[in-house]
C-alpha cells in the first residue's frame, strides 16, 4: 500500500489529524493554502489535489463531510479493484467512516485510525470481508484470472463449503479457509491457463521472464505465439529483459504494452542467459525460439519475480519548464513529471519554486552558471535507470536547459546517453506571462533576445538589436543585466533609440508569478537600466504597439495584428 495522504481544511483539525497519524507513521499531512499552517504539504485546489492523488492510487483520509470525498472522487470511481483506500473522519475525530477500496485493506485502516481516536469504526461490509480481501486481492505477485466467479465462490464458502488448495499460495496459509483435500471448491495457483471456473478460483504467479534479442517488429505476435504454444498464461508473466544495448528499440515497447509489464535491461547478451538470470537461482528454461528475426527465451521462477529488483529500467530524462513562477502557470504535464521522477536536477532557486519533494525523491541542487556540466550529470544519472527531471523556469527550449542537454548529447556522443528517453514538456516563457499582464504586446511579430555575453560574443548581439529594430519586430529581451553584465542594457538602448521613436513603449516585468511581482510602462526614452535586474524580462515595443488608458489608473498595451 503506498503511504497514505491525510487532508484537512482548517488548522482546528491539524490536532486530530497528527492523533491519527500516531498510526500511521508514514502518512503525509496536506493542509490548504492559507488555512493551516505547519503540514507537510500545501495545496490550493482540494478538487484537483484529491483526485491526483486517488487516480496516483495513494490512500486518502479527509478530515472533512463524506459527502464531500464522494462527491469530488465520484468522477473517477470505475473499477473497485483499483480504488485505494478512501476514508471521511469527522473534524474532531469523533467518526471514522470508510467510504471506499474495500479490496486495499480500507477497513483495516478504519480500525487502525479509530483505535487511536479511541471510537468505533463505522464498518459498513459484512462478516465476509475477510475472505473477500483474502479471495478477490491477492499480493502483488499474484493475479486472480476469474473475479467475476469469486461471489458466488465466496456465497459457497460461507454457507459451509469447504476447500482444496492446487499449488503454492503463501498468503491462503494465514487464512481461516476451510481447506479440506476432498473439498467441492478448489483454488488453483498455476502460471499454465488453467481452467476458470465458479467452483475453481484461478491465480496466476508473476514466475515467468521473458527474454528477448535481435528485435525486429514482429516481436509481440511471436511472443504471444510461443505463450500460447507452452500453455503459458499471459496474467503470469512479470516483465520483459532484454539487454541493455536494446534500450530504447521501438519493438520493446510495444510488447511490453500488449502484455502489460514493465521492461528491465541487463548486461548480458544471450535471451536464454537473460531469462534464467531474471528467473534467479531456481529458474528453469520453460521455451526458447531462435529464428532470423528473434530470439525470445522463457523462463519459470519458483518464486513471483520482483522486477524492480533485476537489472535496470530504461532511464527517463526530461526537461521541463516550470512557467516563471507560481503553481498555476506551470503544466499539468510538468506536475505529472515531477512528482513521478526519482531525481530532480536544477539550479537551487528553480528547485525551490518547483515545489516540494515527495518521499524517496532526490533534489541535486547546482550553480546556475555550470549548464552543460549540470546536462550531463543529469544523463549520467538517468543512464543508471533513474528518471530524471531536469527542471529549468518559464519554458526548457528558451534561453534554458533544454538545448543544453542536446549539446553535450550531440558532443559528447555517449552511446548510453543516446538509449534514453529524452523528452521536453513545455511550460510558459517569462515573455508570454509579461504579456499577458499588461494585455498583448506580443500580439504580432516579435522576437526574443538573450543579452547575455557570455555564451555569444557582444558583437553579434548588438547586430540582432539593430537588425530587429529595423526590422520592426517587438522585442523580448532575457537575461536584461547581472552583477557582472551592467553597461550591455544601457548599450541596447542606445541602439534601440537609433532606429525606433523616444515614445516607443517598453514593459518591465520582475518577478512574475512570484511574491514582489511588478509590470511597469514606460517609453524607450524614459526607460533607465538601472530600473531592471536579471529578474526582469524587457519587453520593446514595435512602431505599431499602442497604449490604452485604464479609467482607474495604469495602462493596456497592445500591438494590433491588423496593418492599416
Ligand atoms: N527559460 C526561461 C528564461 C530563462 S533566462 C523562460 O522561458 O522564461 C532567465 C531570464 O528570464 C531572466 O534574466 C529574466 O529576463 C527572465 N525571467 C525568468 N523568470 C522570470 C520572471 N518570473 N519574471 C520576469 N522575468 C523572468
Amino acid at each position: 500500500m503506498k503511504n497514505p495522504a491525510v487532508i484537512v481544511l482548517g488548522q482546528t483539525s491539524v490536532a486530530v489529524a497528527r492523533r491519527l497519524m500516531q498510526a500511521l507513521p508514514n502518512a503525509t499531512l496536506y493542509g490548504l493554502a492559507g488555512r493551516t499552517i505547519e503540514v507537510d504539504v500545501s495545496f490550493t485546489d482540494f478538487g484537483a489535489t484529491l483526485r491526483e492523488l486517488f487516480a496516483d492510487g495513494t490512500p486518502i483520509i479527509g478530515l472533512c463531510a463524506a459527502g464531500i470525498l464522494i462527491r469530488t472522487i465520484a468522477p473517477l470511481l470505475s473499477d473497485k479493484r483499483y480504488e485505494p483506500p478512501v476514508l471521511a473522519v469527522a473534524e474532531d475525530g469523533s467518526a471514522v467512516v470508510p467510504l471506499l477500496g474495500g479490496l486495499h485493506g480500507v477497513n483495516d485502516l478504519a480500525r487502525q485510525i479509530a483505535a487511536v481516536l479511541d471510537v468505533q469504526p463505522a464498518i459498513t461490509t459484512t462478516g465476509d470481508i475477510r475472505f473477500r480481501t483474502t479471495l478477490l486481492n491477492p499480493p502483488s505477485g499474484y493475479q486472480l484470472a476469474n473475479p467475476d466467479d469469486a461471489k458466488t465462490f465466496i456465497s459457497d464458502l460461507l454457507a459451509g463449503s469447504t476447500v482444496r488448495l492446487e499449488g503454492a499460495a503463501p498468503w491462503l496459509s494465514e487464512s481461516k479457509l476451510p481447506i479440506a483435500h476432498d473439498a467441492p471448491l478448489t483454488l488453483q495457483i498455476t502460471e499454465r491457463n488453467g481452467c476458470p471456473a465458479p467452483d475453481r478460483l484461478v491465480y496466476h504467479p508473476a514466475t515467468l521472464a521473458i527474454a528477448v534479442s535481435h528485435l525486429s517488429e514482429s516481436v509481440v505476435e511471436v511472443v504471444q505465439k510461443i505463450l500460447e504454444e507452452s500453455d503459458l498464461a499471459i496474467a503470469s508473466v512479470a516483465g520483459i529483459f532484454a539487454s541493455v544495448n536494446e534500450m530504447g528499440h521501438p519493438a520493446l515497447s510495444s510488447l511490453s504494452q500488449a502484455l502489460q509489464v514493465p521492461i528491465r535491461f541487463l548486461d548480458l547478451f544471450n535471451a536464454e542467459d537473460i531469462a534464467l538470470a531474471a528467473a534467479g537461482e531456481s529458474g528453469q528454461l520453460l521455451a526458447s525460439q531462435q529464428t532470423s528475426e528473434l530470439s525470445c527465451a522463457i523462463a519459470l521462477s519458483s518464486q513471483p519475480i520482483d522486477v524492480e529488483t533485476i537489472g535496470k529500467p530504461r532511464g527517463q530524462l526530461t526537461i521541463v519548464g516550470t512557467g516563471p513562477g507560481g503553481e498555476k502557470w506551470m503544466s499539468p504535464e510538468v506536475k505529472d513529471v515531477l512528482r513521478s521522477a526519482t531525481d530532480w536536477v536544477g539550479y537551487k532557486f528553480y528547485l525551490d519554486l518547483a515545489g516540494s519533494l515527495r518521499e524517496g525523491q532526490q533534489r541535486h541542487d547546482s550553480d546556475n552558471r555550470e549548464e552543460l556540466d549540470r546536462a550531463r550529470f543529469a544523463l549520467d544519472l538517468a543512464a543508471t535507470g533513474k528518471s530524471v527531471a531536469v527542471v529549468s523556469s518559464g519554458d526548457p527550449g528558451i534561453f534554458a536547459m533544454a538545448a543544453a542537454v542536446f549539446e553535450v548529447l550531440e558532443h559528447d556522443a555517449k552511446p548510453e546517453w543516446l538509449r534514453l528517453d529524452i523528452q521536453v514538456a513545455p511550460g510558459i516563457s517569462a515573455m508570454q506571462a509579461a504579456a499577458a499582464q499588461i494585455g498583448a504586446p506580443l500580439g504580432h511579430d516579435f522576437c526574443a533576445l538573450s543579452l547575455s555575453d557570455i555564451l555569444k560574443p557582444w558583437s553579434v548581439i548588438e547586430q540582432r538589436i539593430a537588425a530587429a529594430a529595423q526590422a520592426d519586430l517587438v522585442m523580448a529581451f532575457y537575461n536584461p543585466i547581472s552583477k557582472q553584465r551592467t553597461w550591455q542594457l544601457g548599450k541596447a538602448r542606445e541602439i534601440l533609440l537609433q532606429w525606433r521613436s523616444p515614445n516607443t513603449p517598453i514593459v518591465l516585468a520582475r518577478n512574475l508569478g512570484r511574491p514582489g511581482q511588478s509590470v511597469r510602462v514606460c517609453t524607450l526614452e524614459q526607460f533607465s537600466p538601472e530600473d531592471v535586474d536579471m529578474r526582469t524580462v524587457v519587453l520593446v515595443g514595435s512602431s505599431q504597439t499602442r497604449l490604452i488608458s485604464r479609467p482607474h489608473g495604469g495602462v493596456w498595451v497592445y500591438t494590433p495584428r491588423r496593418y492599416e
